[in-house]
């Protein structure tokens, strides 16, 4: 068991490292999306949360018992001392997460979009008078067809699912990660936007051009280089849709344009639950789960 112990770091890509490294030490593979995986494709926005996807499965513990690896990635967070009880105060800051669980008529309102499995708390300030957090996320909640997460560092520097975090190709500056040694992934962006593109389908919301997980598409389009956008990268089944999709670059998406998605949208949803799993030899499985 490792000796890490969390005493009130902010938000960084040092604190980044240290927690990656503390749940792969422990088996716990996880993936970088939200703030900081943004901040490596382009410009980062502001200071703001962690957020991690865990790789939800049974692994076994030192007991030789079964154990959830996202049950055991809190647990060895919450041993580190990452706080996440109700009693933690930063004072003049409110909790994002106790914010977000009153506002609980805001997804009723604005539709689906990523919600923590766990959160713990931050120090460091957020926009809107708020402290920072570190949230975990399921992975097959939201990255279900994205192939099983990799512990260590990648076999390869073009790796076709996953990003390391100090990637040459990375925007250096606030983004990229120091050289070395380095454990922290995201996905890559084709893999992301067909992940947001399941989402899409599976919440039954090919019907609004301005859902969540259409913007989060957008925003990546808007502002990433090209390179991490090559068409045959994209699922077979994937590609029609991308190539009415990957021109647009206004900031938000008008009937004309919806007019030229929706139809291989409707045609990839219709494959997906008349075939199940959309397969092709070098590309991870496409599915909806049931
Ligand atoms: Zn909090």
């Amino acid at each position: 068991m490792s000796e890490y112990k969390y005493v009130g770091q902010e938000a960084s890509k040092e604190l980044i490292s240290d927690i990656v490294q503390l749940l792969e030490d422990n088996q716990v593979a996880s993936l970088l999306i939200g703030t900081f995986m943004r901040g490596l494709l382009y410009q980062p926005v502001e200071p703001n949360p962690i957020d991690l996807v865990i790789d939800n499965k049974l692994i076994t513990g030192d007991d030789g018992c079964m154990e959830n690896s996202l049950d055991r990635a809190v647990r060895i967070l919450h041993g580190a001392g990452f706080p996440d009880g109700l009693e933690y105060n930063t004072p003049g800051l409110k909790c994002p997460a106790v914010m977000e669980r009153r506002n609980a008529t805001r997804e009723f309102l604005f539709g689906p979009r990523f919600k923590p499995y766990h959160s713990f708390h931050l120090q460091g300030e957020t926009q809107g008078g708020m402290h920072q957090e570190l949230r975990l996320y399921s992975k097959s909640d939201y990255f279900w067809a994205v192939p099983d997460f990799k512990l260590g560092p990648l076999d390869r520097s073009d790796h076709p699912d996953f990003i390391l975090a100090n990637d040459s190709r990375c925007l250096e500056g606030p983004g990229r990660f120091p050289e070395g040694p380095c454990r922290v992934k995201i996905p890559s962006p084709v893999r992301y936007i067909e992940a947001m593109l399941l989402l899409m389908i599976r919440h039954g919301e090919t019907e609004d051009s301005q859902n969540f997980w259409r913007t989060e598409i957008l925003i990546l389009q808007i502002n990433v280089n090209p390179w991490p956008f090559k068409d045959e990268d994209f699922h077979p089944r994937v590609q029609y849709w991308w190539k009415a999709a990957k021109d647009f670059k206004e900031h938000f998406i008008d009937h004309a344009q919806w007019r030229k998605e929706t139809p291989h949208i409707s045609e990839l949803h219709r494959a997906l639950q008349q075939e199940g799993t959309l397969k092709a030899p070098g590309f991870p499985d496409l599915y909806l789960p049931s």
